[in-house]
């Protein structure tokens, strides 16, 4: 670590947001240092979906984040060596009160765009898909292959943009102009911390008191038999009451009474269903929803069992196995993110829900600003 160059900025945390808030920094002509605790990312941003949903994201500031961040993403990715692995979702209305709701979500902004596929016309074209009341198709998502994706984009802003990062150095205070590190003093006039969901090293009183706490999910890579032509992201009627955008319609209220009859144990583990292609043919399928004060260190048999059951209602997946298995871990409160300016020119930024990856480029646009404020 040189300790004697002076940074515009330093960035905490090489997940998406740390990252991300890098990139936007270059795009201003800051000098750039981004300080990561571990020797490469390993922490939700590489557990992921790599989902950039903005379909079904709460309405109004937060949706449009999304739009903003997708918009980014597709500019970057293909500087940065990053794959697109395939656009749009299909939600698939396995109930009446589904397909119900998603005429009135249609009626809506968030609706733009979007339509309703009837039964005959997803049965020939999405012929993977187990039959329903209909099918709501959103072209705005996109999907990157997070594990491979997160190092692309430190390894490019490293390498041509300029940006210093400083892996195995955990940042054990902030004094501007000085970041205290495990390898030494950086110097920097500003700084954005991105911890993810360490709520306990850098402003832990901060964090206390917004009442964040953590959640832990369940995640399997299943292998289909045969891969599925043309494939996309998948959900079904239980993502309707957990993204915003549709579970805050009034409309939602029937559907959410009868899965609560027909489907409680999903409800009460958080159990919904993202189902998204790889390009070996797997699918990337979740998840479930614990909440605690820490992490959940163990995997519970019964909570994958509950997501494959989902995913078999949901596709035709004849010989399908299970061929990895993982948790991760983010922050969590009643808002979808945390931002405060915790000093002057210091900004704390954690994205407290499971948007990170879809409103990243744009939310680092929040908190940079929140740094470089007077
Ligand atoms: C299983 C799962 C599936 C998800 N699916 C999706 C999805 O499909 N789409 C979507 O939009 N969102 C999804 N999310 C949410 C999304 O992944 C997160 O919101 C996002 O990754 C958070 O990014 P981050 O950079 O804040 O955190 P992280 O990726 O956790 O990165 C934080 C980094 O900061 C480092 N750090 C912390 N403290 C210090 C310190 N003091 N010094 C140095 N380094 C430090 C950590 O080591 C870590 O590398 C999912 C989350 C999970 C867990």
């Amino acid at each position: 670590m040189n300790t004697g160059t002076a940074y515009d900025l330093v960035v905490v945390g090489a997940g998406i947001i740390g990252l991300a808030t890098a990139y936007t920094a270059r795009q201003r002509g800051l000098r750039v240092a981004v300080v990561e605790r571990h020797a490469q990312c390993i922490g939700a941003s590489v557990r992921n979906f790599g989902l950039v949903a903005v379909t079904g994201q709460r309405r109004g500031e937060h949706w449009q984040r999304a739009r903003r961040a997708r918009a980014v993403w597709q500019q970057v990715a293909p500087q940065a060596g990053i794959g697109m692995l395939h656009t749009g979702l299909h939600l698939l209305a396995q109930r009446p009160e589904a397909a119900h709701l998603l005429e009135a979500f249609l009626q809506t902004e968030m609706g733009e765009s979007c339509r309703l596929l009837g039964t005959a016309e997803a049965a020939s074209t999405l012929p993977w898909l187990q039959a329903g009341h209909a099918v709501l198709h959103s072209p705005h998502e996109c999907r990157v292959e997070s594990r491979d994706a997160l190092p692309r984009l430190a390894r490019w802003l490293a390498l041509e943009q300029g940006v210093s990062l400083f892996w195995n150095t955990p940042v054990i205070g902030i004094d501007l102009p000085h970041i205290h590190t495990s390898q030494g003093v950086l110097r920097a006039n500003h700084c954005v911390v991105c911890p993810g969901h360490d709520l306990h090293t850098l402003y832990p009183q901060a964090l206390a008191q917004a009442g964040i706490r953590l959640c832990s999910l369940q995640m399997l890579r299943v292998k289909p038999a045969q891969a599925l032509q043309r494939p996309s992201a998948v959900m079904s009627d239980l993502s309707l009451v957990r993204y915003e955008g549709y579970a805050e319609l009034p409309e939602a209220a029937p559907l959410r009474a009868r899965l609560q009859t027909e489907q409680a144990a999903h409800l009460q583990h958080g159990v919904h269903l993202i189902a998204v292609p790889s390009a070996d043919g797997s699918l990337l399928v979740g998840d479930s929803h614990v909440y605690g004060e820490a992490e959940a260190p163990f995997g519970r048999t019964e909570l994958d069992e509950l997501i494959l059951g989902e995913l078999h209602r949901v596709l035709r997946l004849p010989g399908a196995q299970v061929t990895e298995r993982w948790t991760g871990t983010y922050a969590s409160a009643q808002e979808p993110v945390f931002k405060q300016r915790v000093a002057p020119g210091v900004a704390l930024g954690l994205v407290t829900g499971g948007t990170g990856a879809s409103i990243s480029f744009a939310f680092a646009e929040e908190l940079l600003q929140l740094a470089l404020d007077n």
